[in-house]
């Protein structure tokens, strides 16, 4: 039996290399970039007006009021978009809409309220404008050559609104796994069929389902009976579909326990069997060489699969496509349980206290209550120890994915990675 944090290693050790491909716009949000983004021209790509009026010469109206006001004449309409443009001379204006390029000679723009409105010959400007007034300077956003968006950023909405202001319809991010999901068991229905006696439905296919389709590309999920022959025929087809197969069930001491078994007969070397922490101790890891696959037999019980499915299977999808996770160290909100040899974990609820994280860990141990796990956003561990933890002791948090993400990490100064 190896530790928690061999186990970790272990699988580090057998995660290939990140690599690029071009996805369109509409496939961005949550992939990792491969490239770093630069400017290729300022934005905004020229001076624009800031609002809709009248773009005019500060030097026309330094004497106006709404008393005294200036008349200036009207010698053309720029609406945004609008490539043909007036050149504004001595006690002349031009209407102009927000978005509209400044044309030559003008160097403000007074809002259409300050005016007697918009008219086709003459308009009164009711007050002065400062030079530059209500006018966007070409790339006082951002500078042509500037860096938009370093390697390794996640992306997110506004950055892809980024990449389509800078006209790139696509972009190099980490390709991300493609993931076969196997569950075994004799005794699983799938939702929506009737239960004989003795049977139960298959929640860990749609539960590990959702939480994979959240950081890789989901390509099967598929429910085997507990049948050697049947369950090898399994994983070989998911193998050569995936570069990750995730089994849910038959690692444990069972008769009916044929995954390592059948996995190795599929060609797969054992990574590890059996890792010192509760629940999940059954874990099985298994790789092979050319091409790069590995398998996660995770045990059947719910909240083992759940818990290792976040340990292990999340930071493996991530460092596949060149994410490293942080974990964090939460204050404890509740006692929390020990082991004197295995690591323990729980789901929990993470949160920002008035002195950084604090986490509320399940009130339900048992591996089978899945229902511990409702409303979790991370999964702590406490080394083993002889003694339970107490209420402000600290344990360790992994984060979910998605779940409570960005407003953790928005106050991440606050917070201590391990
Ligand atoms: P196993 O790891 O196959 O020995 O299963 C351990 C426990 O988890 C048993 O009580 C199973 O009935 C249960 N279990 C296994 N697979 C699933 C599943 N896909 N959904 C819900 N419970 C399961
Ligand atoms: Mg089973």
């Amino acid at each position: 039996m190896i530790s928690v944090a061999e186990a970790g290693v272990a699988i580090a050790g057998v995660i290939p290399a990140p690599c690029a491909e071009r996805v369109p716009l509409g496939q961005l949000v949550g992939r990792v970039l491969a490239e770093t983004v630069r400017a290729p021209f300022g934005q905004p790509l020229f001076a624009n007006s800031a609002m809709d009026g009248y773009a005019l010469r500060t030097e026309d109206v330094v004497s106006a009021t709404r008393g005294q006001p200036v008349s200036l004449a009207v010698v053309g309409t720029v609406a945004a978009g609008a490539s043909a443009l007036p050149t504004i001379r001595a006690g002349q204006c031009a209407q102009i809409m927000t978005g509209g390029r400044i044309p030559q000679g003008a160097d403000a723009v007074v809002i259409v309220e300050r005016t007697s409105g918009f008219a086709d010959d003459h308009v009164e400007i009711y007050e002065p404008a400062r030079s530059g007034q209500n006018i966007r300077r070409a790339g006082e956003d951002i500078a042509c050559g500037a860096q938009l968006l370093a390697a390794g950023a996640v992306l997110h909405a506004t950055e892809v609104g980024l990449l389509a202001s800078i006209g790139q319809r696509e972009a190099a991010v980490y390709r991300r796994p493609r993931v076969a999901i196997v569950c075994t068991g004799d005794e699983l229905r799938q939702p929506g069929q009737a239960l004989a006696p003795g049977q139960i439905y298959n929640s860990n296919g749609p539960m590990l389902r959702a939480l994979t389709a959240s950081v890789a590309d989901v390509c099967s999920c598929e429910l085997v009976r507990d049948q050697a022959k049947q369950l090898q025929e399994y994983v070989a087809r998911a193998q050569q579909d995936s570069d990750v197969v995730l089994l849910s069930g038959g690692v444990s001491m069972g008769r009916f326990d044929h995954v390592r078994q059948a996995a190795q007969r599929c060609g797969l070397e054992p990574l590890f069997w059996k890792v010192a922490q509760k629940p999940g101790k059954p874990l099985y890891v298994a790789v092979s060489q050319q091409p790069r696959k590995i398998l996660f037999g995770l045990p059947g019980n719910p909240v083992s699969a759940f818990v290792c499915w976040v340990e292990y299977v999340m930071p493996a999808l991530h460092a596949w496509q060149g994410i490293q996770q942080q974990t964090y160290r939460a204050k404890l909100k509740a006692p929390f349980p020990r082991d004197p040899l295995k690591q323990r974990f729980l789901p929990g609820r993470v949160d920002f206290g008035d002195d950084g994280l604090e986490v509320l860990p399940a009130g339900k141990r048992g591996s089978h209550m899945l229902s511990a796990a409702t409303a979790a956003n991370c999964v702590c561990a406490a080394e083993p120890g002889e003694r339970p933890l107490q209420s402000r002791d600290m344990v360790r948090v992994r984060l979910l994915p998605n779940v409570g993400l960005s407003q953790l990490v928005a106050k991440e100064s606050r917070t201590e990675p391990l």
